[in-house]
């Protein structure tokens, strides 16, 4: 046990050593390179506008570099990219199905093709690790466009004895944890009914989306079908309120979902939100202790705690809870932070300082509210970048406000109950409802606790698991509308 200065109880786990074989690995850094321009403007019409106006840099947060020069988009790009999707659409709409199907087939496979470039794209401007990104993210990317190639001339059966019609235009705004993959999520099922779309990536990572406009460029895809922009949160504002836009779909925090829903508020506009969460993990005394793990450590560290629907509350029978909390620590001890562009980095770098300053803060406020931090690993981490180590907090009460705000961070907050209906009860207990982790060996359990708790997606002995046939979204605060299979394509279809 150690007293840093604040005063606050923080206990250092063992070095990995101790608990492992004491194995240490050689750097295996990922030997693809990826060329980057020095500065990149907006996909607008089928072409790359010139470069003019206001830049701003986006960072490497391994190493604080900057990658390059991004542009920001002014009320005119805006306005330009909207009229190019409209003047599009109605040829894109009547296009014979299977057409617009082959286009999104080729892009899938483009992206299969490129997918060890995207993924380093992705590692470099995101921090996240590249294990993530090239076994996780971008192939998920290219399923998901796989799979809504294949509705683009089903539609008739996805909606039978109805006549779905597109839209319209998408502008889509889309956040930095997972953002080529959210922006297949946004793209792939508009293109698919119809419409056409202006995506905004997120400022601090917009890499992955340009070169998506590139590869679009090189599948030929008609002009103005997809149009990228890139900005700060006055783009994503001028374009979610722009008169041209039909439907705003968008992906990020709960406070500017809100304001997004304000803003399209009688505008006529369809939206669908996909916001922020505090998802429970739920441990009966009868799961598989060492698998329950596995699944909370990949739901909520893998990714440094950067996903909506990270496990951030892990409730656990209080029989097992020492444990469980035991087996956590241990098993924290082993995961290995550091260069995202290592094959055996477990957790990368946090995307930004502000991030990092964020989830601090909450490290502080959750120490100075009475629950104990346990911060894992000793090794020193790099001197430059935006870097936090996995970390879990004990002592937990339902009232503190790491166990109420979402942190977007590698914390979780360790809480116990004795029935499960407490369980049920202390899950529900919270304004999210995104998704939830169920663990235990018996089946009537899995479905009576699954059906009681209030979140869009529940796992059972298993987490963050994706497809691109089973829709996802969220209840309450965590917004509304389905993103992924036959639910999803709801969203871009009127009758
Ligand atoms: P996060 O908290 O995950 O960073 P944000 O909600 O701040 O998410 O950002 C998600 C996306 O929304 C980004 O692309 C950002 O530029 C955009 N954005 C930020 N503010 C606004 C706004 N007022 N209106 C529309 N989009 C916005």
């Amino acid at each position: 046990m150690a007293k840093p200065a604040n005063g606050t109880t923080t206990i250092a786990s063992p070095p990995a050593a101790e608990f492992a074989s004491g194995w240490t690995y050689a750097p295996a850094p990922e030997s693809v390179k990826v060329q980057i321009k020095p500065r990149y403007t907006h996909f607008i019409n089928g072409v790359w506008t010139r470069a003019t106006g206001e830049t701003f840099p986006t960072l490497n947060p391994a190493t604080e570099q900057t990658l390059c020069e991004i542009s920001q988009a002014t009320g005119g790009d805006v306005d330009k990219a909207v009229a190019a999707a409209g003047a599009a659409q109605p040829k894109w709409a009547a296009l014979a199905p299977g057409e617009r199907a082959k286009y999104l087939f080729r892009l899938a496979r483009r992206i299969q093709e490129r997918a060890r470039e995207l993924s380093v794209l992705e590692t470099m401007d995101s921090g996240k690790p590249i294990k993530e990104s090239r076994d996780v993210d971008i192939p998920l990317v290219a399923a998901h466009f796989f799979y809504h190639a294949g509705w683009a001339d089903k539609l008739a059966y996805a909606f039978p004895g109805r006549t779905p019609r597109p839209v319209g235009v998408c502008g889509q705004i889309i956040p930095w944890n997972f953002p080529l993959l959210m922006a297949a999520w946004k793209l792939a099922p508009a293109l698919a009914c119809g419409n056409c779309v202006v995506l905004k990536p997120a400022e601090t990572t917009p890499l992955t989306a340009l070169r998506l406009a590139e590869i679009i460029e090189e599948c030929d895809f008609p002009p103005g079908v997809v149009n990228v922009i890139t900005g700060d949160g006055r783009t994503g504002a001028t374009l979610a309120s722009h008169p041209g836009v039909h439907k705003v779909a968008f992906t990020g925090s709960t406070e500017v979902g809100k304001k997004i829903a304000a803003a399209t508020a009688g505008s006529g506009k369809r939206l669908t939100l996909e916001l922020g969460g505090k998802s429970p993990h739920i441990i009966f005394e009868d799961a598989s202790l060492d698998q329950a793990i596995e699944g909370i450590i990949a739901g909520i560290y893998f990714n440094q705690g950067e996903v909506c629907c990270a496990g951030s509350r892990l409730f656990v029978q209080e029989s097992i809870l020492d444990d469980v909390t035991s087996r956590l620590r241990r098993r924290l001890s082993t995961l290995r932070v550091g260069d995202p562009l290592d094959k055996n980095t477990d957790v990368g770098a946090v995307n930004s300082r502000a991030q990092l300053d964020t989830i601090r803060n909450y490290l502080r406020l959750g120490a100075d509210e009475g629950a104990t931090l346990h911060e894992c690993g000793t090794a020193p981490l790099p001197a430059k970048g935006f870097w936090c180590r996995p970390s879990f907090f004990t002592g937990v009460q339902p009232s503190h406000t790491i166990a109420r705000e979402e942190i977007f961070g590698p914390v979780l907050s360790v809480l116990s109950f004795r029935t499960p209906d407490e369980a049920v009860a202390r899950a529900n207990n919270t304004p999210y409802g995104l998704a939830a982790g169920v663990w235990t060996d018996k089946g009537g359990k899995i479905f009576d606790i699954a059906r009681k708790l209030k979140a869009g997606v529940v796992w059972c002995n298993t987490y963050n698991k994706f497809d691109p046939a089973s829709p996802f979204g969220g209840y309450k605060e965590s917004g509304f509308g389905r993103e992924g299979g036959l639910h999803g394509l709801r969203a871009y279809v009127d009758f």
